[in-house]
């Protein structure tokens, strides 16, 4: 797996892979079917496969700008214990292709999450003599206060028994962040640096955000997981079974994609597999990626 970058005006996004597949993505998108992927034929070859699968892909954004280094989304991590067996207390490069890239743990100044589900979460922290710390001691870490309250609240009450292992997630992947004084509570919109904006696009998590990006005149857009899939830009009506509310989603992911089609900013999605980037065009009454 390569770290596919690009630039936007003077900052640098960095894509950093984690694993290149997610687990029940058919179940994820219970409308994305082979056959009804085979009536958007631009998915092919790079976002589904032959035989009518969907392609996906867990990484994280490395966001270089003049004033920051800035980490978005932070994946499964290491060592966790997760119900699937794929992510349980997984032994992967991560920190590798991060080092690789560029990036030492030690030069990430900023570490964000669109939200807090167990893939975006998990190398906010890893285990360290015998207990969880924060695997960027340098950094701040926002945390959006809406979402932070929303899973705080859930797991009190324990109505998070979502099968995403959202109490221990929270326990080993936020509370030691919280307990290092490592976090700043923010609200979208938030500025986090020059060029660098925290957008609400509520629904698939009360909280979640993307990230805007601007500079030199030039634009990009990172998703989260208002979308998971560039089968939902052609069809936006097409929920995920993760999004806490879907018909609010629906509504931002419609919005968001007539806003960047009448921008024509760069596309990152946060779960595309690669090229994972491109600009969202109109198409009849819906949308398309178009992808160099
Ligand atoms: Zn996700």
């Amino acid at each position: 797996m390569k770290s596919e970058s690009w630039r936007v005006g003077s900052i640098r996004v960095t894509c950093i892979p984690e694993q290149d597949r997610i687990p029940g993505m058919k179940a994820l998108l219970p409308e994305a079917t082979p056959d009804a992927l085979a009536e958007i034929p631009w998915l092919r070859p790079h976002f589904v496969t032959t035989d009518g699968k969907l392609k996906a892909s867990i990484h994280a954004f490395v966001v270089e700008t003049e004033e920051r280094c800035i980490l978005v989304d932070t994946c499964i991590g290491n060592d966790k214990p997760r119900s699937y067996a794929g992510w349980n207390h997984l032994q992967g490069p991560f920190l590798t292709r991060l080092s690789d890239a560029g990036y030492p743990t030690e030069r990430i100044d900023t570490v964000l999450c669109t939200h807090m589900h167990v893939d975006h979460v998990g190398w906010n922290t890893c285990w360290r003599n015998g207990r969880w710390v924060p695997t960027f001691p340098e950094a701040r870490y926002l945390f959006g206060r809406m979402e932070l309250a929303h899973w705080q609240a859930e797991i009190e009450s324990g109505t998070s028994e979502d099968g995403l292992d959202q109490g221990q997630v929270f326990a080993d992947s936020i509370q030691p962040v919280l307990d290092a004084g490592l976090a700043v509570f923010v609200d979208a919109p938030y500025e986090v640096c020059t060029g660098v904006r925290l957008v609400p696009t509520p629904g698939h998590t009360p909280g979640h955000v993307s990230v805007e990006l601007r500079s030199e005149g030039a634009g990009a857009f990172i998703t989260g997981d208002i979308m998971h899939h560039p089968c939902q830009i052609a069809r936006p009506h097409w929920a995920a079974s993760a999004d806490v509310e879907p018909t609010l989603a629906m509504a931002t992911r419609r919005q968001v994609l007539a806003d960047v089609a009448a921008s024509g900013e760069l596309v990152l999605g946060s779960h595309f597999a690669a090229p994972t980037a491109g600009r969202v065009v109109r198409d009849g009454d819906s949308f398309r990626l178009l992808t160099d």
